[in-house]
């Protein structure tokens, strides 16, 4: 088995004991493996231990990769920072977007997804930790975007995703996790059906899955350690 192998058991594994933990059915997250950094190569590797959903954060690289990958029956995730000037490349190239924060965005998206690919699958990425700097939408204003972004038909809202700070403790990270929970669980009692709540990654994955998410987004404990970017 390759190492890339082994580290999506392991990673399997702890996400289905956290699911047994919570009482949670060991189906109800997804393991979507984050290969940004990373060659075509690994992703066949990955792909050769049943990994089929991966996540990309910069978009140029990830379009490379799809290119060189097109023969094999993959999902790709963009997971990183969505510009004006980028919104052609995920609708043309990518199955889902988990990063939409404004609804410009998201008008772009529709209008250019092409007509014989189905809608994008998309999530909005909500600010759950309030860091001014940060992307993402503030908690009061997820329910009006999801109205609007619902309202798209090139485009499938499926739920929300949010990238909080490294907490210091399980307790802390959970305290955080379950805000986001809150507002997707406000979202669906509106009459917006979600059924993603993308968070997690190889740090705090079990946080995560304890506060119910149902994708969990892992790097680094699948294909190692990643340089910094230049
Ligand atoms: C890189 C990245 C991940 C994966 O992080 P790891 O710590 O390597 O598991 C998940 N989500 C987003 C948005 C990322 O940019």
């Amino acid at each position: 088995m390759t190492m890339i192998a082994e580290n999506i058991k392991t990673v399997q594994n702890r996400i289905a004991q956290a699911c047994r933990q919570a009482r949670r059915p060991t189906d109800a997250v997804t393991l979507l493996a984050v290969s940004k950094t990373f060659g075509a190569d690994a992703v066949e590797a990955a792909f050769a231990a049943g990994q089929t959903a991966f996540g990309e954060n910069y978009i140029q690289e990830a379009v490379e990769k799809i290119a060189l990958l097109r023969h094999l029956p993959l999902q790709w995730h963009c997971i990183g920072p969505v510009q004006s000037n980028k919104t052609r490349l995920v609708a043309e190239h990518f199955d889902w977007v988990h990063t939409v924060d404004r609804l410009k965005i998201a008008q772009r998206l529709h209008e250019q997804r092409p007509l014989t690919l189905l809608p994008l699958q998309l999530c909005i990425q909500v600010n759950v930790d309030g860091g001014a700097t940060k992307s993402g939408v503030a908690p009061q204003d997820v329910l009006p975007l999801a109205r609007e972004v619902a309202e798209l038909p090139r485009l499938r809202l499926r739920g929300l995703m949010c990238i909080p700070e490294p907490a210091h403790d399980f307790v802390a990270a959970c305290a955080v996790f379950e805000s986001a929970r809150a507002i997707f669980d406000a979202v669906n009692a509106a009459g917006i059906a979600l059924d993603t709540l993308s968070m997690g990654m190889s740090a705090d994955l079990e946080a995560a899955v304890a506060s119910g998410s149902t994708m969990v987004r892992v790097g680094g404990a699948i294909f190692g350690g990643r340089a910094p970017r230049a």
